[in-house]
């Protein structure tokens, strides 16, 4: 059985390692996720100026167009209201006049609708004015948080480079089924898989283990687990040595 004494061993060496990485990102506290959510915000309102700007540009674009076709249709305005003198009956008169109603109506036209796509860029010019301050705001913020969090990983980068090469170590020795275990416990259990018997009790969730169970656990011959909280429990012995 000292096969299975060795894989328990691994397994406690793992939760070891990862007990202290932990208490390394727990010194970053609510930082990174600070980080991540103006990094968010800021992201968003800049698409939101984007968009913003994208639409002021068409609506350039578009004005350009209609006052070159303004241009156009007031050119033939011109020469139509000059054949007007040189109509020889009212049919030709007729047929001008009603050209040049058509034309006055699509001048009209083109003009109010530059008229108001102005009005539209100057609108979406005062948003995004009013969007600048809380987005420099916001920069500002995330360039202090992510200055403090620099600084706390910066302070125990040795410290946890060497604790991530000796996790890879051990996480190499590890059985593949084990490491998936240990993994998904985990992560439902929010960082300690793995727990001893502490006064007769698991010390993940400290109910007692009945005493037939604590004996058994102390073979060190299979692998069990806490039937409460779900956790690997290990005898002490196993704890113990996996400190050495
Ligand atoms: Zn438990």
């Amino acid at each position: 059985m000292f096969k299975l004494y060795n894989r328990l061993k691994i397994i406690y060496q793992l939760q070891l390692i990862d007990d202290q990485l932990d208490e390394l990102e727990e010194l970053r506290g609510d930082l990174p996720k600070t980080v991540k959510v103006l990094e968010d915000k800021i992201n968003s309102l800049k698409e939101d100026i984007a968009n913003m700007e994208k639409e002021q540009k068409e609506s350039l674009k578009k004005r350009n167009r209609n006052e070159l076709e303004v241009e156009k249709l007031s050119e033939n305005q011109k020469k139509f209201k000059s054949q007007l003198y040189q109509v020889r009956n009212n049919k030709e008169y007729d047929a001008l006049t009603k050209e040049i109603d058509h034309t006055e109506d699509q001048i009209k036209k083109l003009t109010a609708e530059n008229d108001s796509l102005a009005d539209l860029s100057k609108s979406l010019t005062v948003q995004i004015e009013d969007i600048k301050p809380s987005l420099d705001e916001l920069k500002q913020e995330l360039k202090e948080n992510k200055a403090d969090l620099k600084e706390i990983v910066k302070a125990n980068e040795k410290e946890e480079a060497k604790l991530r090469s000796n996790r890879k170590k051990i996480e190499s020795e590890v059985k593949k089924p084990d490491i998936s275990a240990y993994m998904r416990i985990r992560k439902a259990k929010k960082g300690k898989a793995v727990a001893t018997i502490k006064r007769s009790a698991c010390s993940g969730c400290h109910n007692v283990v009945p005493s037939q169970r604590q004996l058994e656990i102390r073979q060190n011959n299979k692998l069990y687990l806490c039937e409460y909280c779900g956790r690997i429990l290990v005898s002490n012995e196993i704890a113990e040595s996996a400190k050495e």
